[in-house]
């Protein structure tokens, strides 16, 4: 099937039933067979051992008893009400034993591109202001103390000698302070109601006002890491939600990776965008409303059920003309964090996923809108994808909408996620919603 005709028609249904998608952005070929899309998406084998006393507070690395466990704080959340929410920089240790973080962000331990990455192929320091805070924390007791155990952990894990000379060490750990890949990571890691291991306090399960908060925090980290580091033309944000999706712990976090290229596919996408600057409308939200597979819609964003994914997916994409995440109004940054809010909602904790931000990067000329992929990481059949580079996906776009319609209707109902959401009928479907082209009228 070429691309050409792709364009026109990405989503062919056959005779039998089986469903063929080619993805207009990335050429990706997915077939779903009849017959597949009713098995339950989630394994119901789980711990189902009670919570006991403290283990809220200190079942993993990334809970909140155990702060001393990653990195120095860059920055946390806290909460004066129910609304109100601060970002605190770089807290001192009075601040982080004086109030309760929300969110934390930290330096992830195991950088993808290391601090020394940016040393050595760009000649990258970090800047004034990082370099004092580092200067600050080294000179407290306290802090030193923890940086030094933090590099040992680190190096232990790689299989290296952490009994070094501590000005080696210190070194080592400039990285905590300078470097471009960070974690967001959540307060709790059972939700509030849970009484078993299986309450875990997903994306989903925070409430309307946290995850908004969520999501600002991570923008306004990636626009912190964007200026920082010159050398980034983007910085990746994702989401591995539980361990088959690739997370070490079953505890929320998003992860921030400022990288020194836009990567393969983003320059293929870019290259199409040039050739049809209005692709994101027509190819995507306007094809998905054509063939009713729009799921939810708020005053600033769309959602539907994505069609040519490796993994049956919903994409919420930003109406907003800003393709900038941290250059838009909160309202419009609301409307985004309540519709990813409500697919993650809308799924339940238990089924493994990744959230993948796109949006332009800080170099590109053209604009394009922000927008999120939530993908199911559930069970595929490897061998015939890997001999012929086509995958079976077992949910067609049609399944993922009903399943994730029927369960936003009811959390609606219980007031779970926002009131302001549209669903799937009572959605306006405006053409060409996507407002970031700017031959469209506003
Ligand atoms: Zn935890």
């Amino acid at each position: 099937m070429s691309f050409l005709f792709s364009r026109v028609n990405p989503i062919q249904t056959m005779a039998d039933g089986t469903i063929k998608q080619i993805n207009p952005f990335s050429g990706t070929e997915v077939w779903t067979v009849p017959g597949r899309g009713h098995r339950p998406l989630d394994h119901p084998a789980r711990d189902t051992l009670p919570i006991t006393p403290g283990e809220r507070e200190n079942y993993c690395a990334f809970c909140s008893a155990r702060l001393d466990e990653t990195p120095p704080e860059k920055a946390r959340v806290i909460r004066h009400g129910e609304n109100d929410f601060e970002i605190v920089e770089k807290p001192s240790f009075a601040e982080i034993d004086g109030t309760e973080a929300e969110f934390r962000r930290v330096s992830n331990l195991f950088e993808i591109v290391s601090y020394a990455y940016w040393q050595a192929n760009y000649g990258f320091e970090m800047n004034a202001a990082q370099r004092s805070w580092m200067q600050q924390y080294q000179s407290d007791p306290r802090g030193i103390d923890h940086i030094l155990r933090m590099v040992k952990t680190k190096r232990q894990a790689a299989g290296l000698d952490p009994e070094l000379p501590s000005q080696i060490l210190v070194k080592e750990a400039e990285s905590f302070f300078g470097g471009g890949h960070d974690l967001i990571i959540g307060r709790r890691h059972f939700s509030d109601h849970a009484h078993d291991h299986t309450g875990l306090a997903s994306a989903g399960s925070l409430s309307v006002v946290e995850h908004r908060a969520f999501i600002q925090f991570t923008i306004h980290t990636m626009q912190d890491l964007y200026s920082n580091n010159r050398y980034t033309p983007y910085v990746a944000v994702f989401q591995n939600w539980l361990k088959p999706a690739g997370a070490s712990f079953d505890h929320l976090h998003k992860q921030l990776v400022s990288i020194d290229e836009r990567g393969l596919a983003a320059e293929n996408e870019v290259a199409k965008l040039r050739q049809n600057p209005n692709m994101y409308n027509e190819w995507a939200v306007n094809y998905a409303a054509m063939r009713n597979l729009v799921i939810a819609e708020n005053e600033h964003a769309i959602c539907f059920a994505g069609f040519g994914h490796r993994y049956p997916t919903l994409e919420v994409y930003s109406k907003s003309p800003t393709p900038e995440p941290w250059l838009q109004t909160p309202a419009e940054v609301a409307s985004m964090s309540d519709l990813i809010h409500a697919c993650h909602a809308a799924v339940g904790p238990h089924v493994p996923s990744n959230e993948e931000w796109h949006h332009k990067p800080i170099d590109l000329d053209i604009p394009m809108p922000w927008r999120v992929m939530i993908k199911w990481r559930v069970s595929t059949l490897a061998g015939f994808e890997g001999g012929t580079k086509v995958y079976l996906n077992t949910l067609s776009p049609w399944d993922v909408r009903d399943r994730v319609v029927s369960s936003m209707f009811q959390l609606r109902d219980s007031n779970s996620i926002s009131s302001d959401i549209r669903i799937a009928t009572e959605c306006t479907i405006e053409r060409n919603s996507l407002k970031y082209n700017r031959l469209l009228p506003l």
